[in-house]
């Protein structure tokens, strides 16, 4: 009863330690030859950080990432609009994590060479078909660098967690074509810069056109941050986004010149954008929702399922939800059809509703109604959005997105071994 994954991202290895937990058999075949701890800042939201705790990954965690406190909304002149407390602070039974992405990617991946050994990962092995058998799956591997069929395996359910751009996703879905661009760039970064506001903010400032999102992810032992911040830009009709490459760098001109004016008291935005370590750029993608994820033996998971806006932050948050529910699903019902169905039922609509959340700017959208009524600043926030409406937009989001404090502080857990 071998579990087949393909991708070793989050999803993946989430979905590899929790097999291994509830001991049921699985490999997991990736395609680049090794993992290099890639990408920038993300955060992880406390329904996801309660089932990295779950796993004993609670002290890993705390190595590499920051508990954020609080999370900062404030309009392009700088201003407060809303700032609520996170993790923890907020009620939450487990923190909020500001963490560096591959950071986390080598973490997972670590923790699950140590429990399942290293030939549960490997490498060099794109997935790039499967046959159902009747009683199973066969997939055929290529090691891409050298364009080399490399065989094939056999298990008896194939997930595939292999990202925004889906070998498997594409060939269950043949006319669905590139990633869906909302017209918005973004310029991803990494600075040495000051502490600011809590020393653990994550604040969003600006608009949908012109938005700057920043968190620090790390203490510097001169008493600073490391900034991680991400500059959006809508872009103008016809803009040529297609080269989707999470490594691609960005160039300052390109859109330092849109945050120049914004000196705030709370921190200098174009000063952390001079100072950067590293800059990316990356076109603000996600995919349309689907129907259907599971179909026989074989379904989708992660963003192969459901890539979304990084808004809300929940795109790796809800990829190790899924490896979760799956898991206590195969758990409870066997590999088989059964428990991949069932899968799609629990996730699917949830999450295409984050996705279609995201694509509306989720949280972030109280920037822009504010900013609509008043579109030069503003002395008194509670003239412009009183405090019930600025609570409502917060809280409508986190009930969408599945982290309600009460719900998921009083709900069971979602792997239940032994239970
Ligand atoms: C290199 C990289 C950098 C990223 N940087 C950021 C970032 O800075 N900020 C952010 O918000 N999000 C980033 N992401 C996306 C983020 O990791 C995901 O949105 C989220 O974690 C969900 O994870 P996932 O496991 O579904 O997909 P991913 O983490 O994207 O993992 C997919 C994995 O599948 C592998 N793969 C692809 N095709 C195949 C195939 N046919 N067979 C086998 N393996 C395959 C890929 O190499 C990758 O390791 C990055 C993803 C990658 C791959």
């Amino acid at each position: 009863m071998t579990v087949l994954i393909a991708g070793a991202g989050i999803g993946g290895l989430a979905l590899g330690l929790s097999l291994h937990q509830a001991q049921i058999p699985f490999r997991i075949f990736e395609a680049v030859s090794d993992l290099r701890p890639l990408g920038v800042g993300i955060n992880l939201q406390p329904h996801a950080v309660r089932e990295l705790f779950e796993l004993g990954l609670e002290t890993g965690l705390d190595r590499i990432g920051l508990r954020t406190r609080e999370v900062g909304y404030f309009s392009a002149q700088g201003d407060e609009i809303w700032r609520e407390p996170r993790g923890l602070l907020a009620g939450y039974n487990w923190p909020q994590y500001s963490i560096h992405r591959g950071e986390l990617q080598m973490l997972l991946l670590r923790a699950l060479v140590e429990r399942a050994g290293s030939e549960a990962v490997q490498f060099s092995s794109a997935v790039t078909a499967w046959q159902d058998t009747g009683d199973g799956v066969r997939i055929a591997l290529q090691d891409r660098a050298s364009r080399t069929d490399t065989g094939m395996a056999q298990g008896s359910l194939l997930v595939a967690a292999d990202g925004i751009n889906s070998t498997i996703r594409a060939r269950l879905y043949p006319d669905e074509g590139p990633a869906h661009w909302g017209g918005t760039m973004m310029w991803r970064g990494i600075t040495r810069g000051p502490r600011f506001l809590s020393g653990r903010t994550m604040a969003m400032a600006g608009t949908r056109a012109r938005k700057f999102v920043c968190y620090p992810i790390a203490d510097l032992e001169d008493g600073g941050s490391l900034i991680n911040w991400i500059a959006d830009l809508e872009m103008p009709k016809g803009h040529d986004w297609l080269k989707q490459d999470w490594n691609r760098p960005g160039q300052r001109a390109d859109f330092a010149p849109q945050f120049a004016d914004w000196h705030f008291d709370w921190l200098d935005i174009p000063a952390v954008i001079e100072a950067a370590e590293g800059i990316w750029e990356f076109p603000m993608v996600d995919r349309n929702p689907l129907g259907q994820w599971s179909f026989g033996r074989v379904t989708l998971l992660g963003d192969a399922a459901h890539a979304m806006y990084p808004i809300g932050s929940n795109g790796a948050s809800q990829a190790i939800i899924d490896a979760r529910v799956l898991t206590q699903l195969l758990h409870e019902r066997g590999a088989g059809p059964e428990a991949l169905a069932a899968y799609d039922a629990a996730r699917r609509e949830a999450v295409n509703a984050v996705v279609l959340a995201n694509r509306g700017d989720g949280p972030d959208r109280i920037l822009d109604i504010v900013a609509e009524r008043a579109p030069g600043g503003f002395d008194d926030i509670d003239a412009v959005m009183p405090l019930a409406e600025r609570q409502a937009f917060a809280d409508g989001y986190k009930k969408t997105a599945g982290m309600d404090v009460q719900a998921l502080n009083s709900r069971a857990s979602l792997v239940r071994i032994g239970a």
